[in-house]
């Protein structure tokens, strides 16, 4: 008796065991691909901290003092301030374009002050874009050999990017532009060229410094509409300098600048 009791509740416990196993590993499964996609979402692009910048001249300026910024994957970041305020250079320290006098950046997983040439060459080539306000595209290329310089200089072969290059600038709208050289196109059409050449590396993170600042007010809605867009749509995080309120709206976060700090 005390034995068949005894098997029946082995039986029994290893049965309710059984299920439970199943059940913890499908509820672990969950919960770790949740965890991944949390993971994913919260991952910092960019993190800032303590970053200062004085210019040495005649008069020297402290421009930043001590500016902290984390930016998630996939976010849309508008800097606003007015004229003079460091924006430009914050965004220029941001993406390792300059340096700061004092913090540090660490942009797509690398430190960039004890970053090495070769990884700041690859950092640039595959992971990190630049759009300038008034964008300079190589004059005597094409549109199409404008967009594809920095995949041939990544050693990318055409077969491998065609379809696809051709498919983004179809979305942007400059799809029956790609044969013009930029001295044929507006200036609209120019920064959406200018858009596709750093969208085309898939990048993480696209800096933009004032990227309608030399557009028309229609012209300037369309390039952010855009951005919103392909922010939305390829999920790269957009990093955008401006000093208009209206197109700081199309961001999801906006950080201003007053007297060399956040406000
Ligand atoms: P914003 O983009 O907000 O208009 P900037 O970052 O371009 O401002 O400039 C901030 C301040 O730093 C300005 O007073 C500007 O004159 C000064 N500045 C910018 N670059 C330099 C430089 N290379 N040398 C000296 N001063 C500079």
């Amino acid at each position: 008796m005390f034995t068949f009791e005894t098997n029946v509740s082995k039986s029994f416990q290893f049965e309710n065991l059984g299920l439970s196993v199943g059940k913890i590993c499908v509820i672990m499964y969950f919960v770790l691909i949740k965890k991944d996609f949390e993971i994913m979402e919260n991952q910092a692009v960019l993190k800032a901290q303590g970053i200062t910048k004085t210019y040495e001249g005649g008069t020297s300026a402290q421009v930043l003092k001590g500016i902290d910024i984390e930016v998630g994957a996939g976010e849309f970041v508008a800097i606003l301030g007015e004229s003079g305020s460091g924006k430009s250079t914050l965004l220029y320290i941001l993406a390792g374009i300059d340096t700061p006098t004092s913090g540090t950046v660490e942009l797509a997983g690398k430190c960039l002050d004890s970053i090495k040439d070769e990884d700041m060459a690859s950092l640039r080539r595959r992971e990190v874009a630049f759009v300038y306000q008034y964008d300079n595209l190589v004059p005597h290329l094409t549109a199409y050999e404008n967009i594809t310089l920095p995949l041939l200089l990544d050693k990318k072969k055409e077969t491998e990017f065609k379809e696809r290059i051709v498919a983004l600038c179809n979305d942007l709208g400059i799809g029956d532009r790609l044969n013009n050289l930029p001295s044929e196109m507006s200036g609209g059409e120019q920064q959406r060229v200018a858009i596709a050449r750093a969208l085309a590396i898939e990048p993480k993170v696209i800096f933009l410094d004032e990227p309608t600042g030399s557009l028309d007010s229609e012209r300037g809605r369309q390039v952010m509409e855009i951005l919103k867009d392909i922010n939305e749509k390829h999920g790269v995080a957009l990093i955008m300098v401006t000093h208009s309120p209206a197109h700081a709206e199309y961001a999801s976060r906006k950080i201003i600048i007053e007297d060399g700090q956040i406000k």
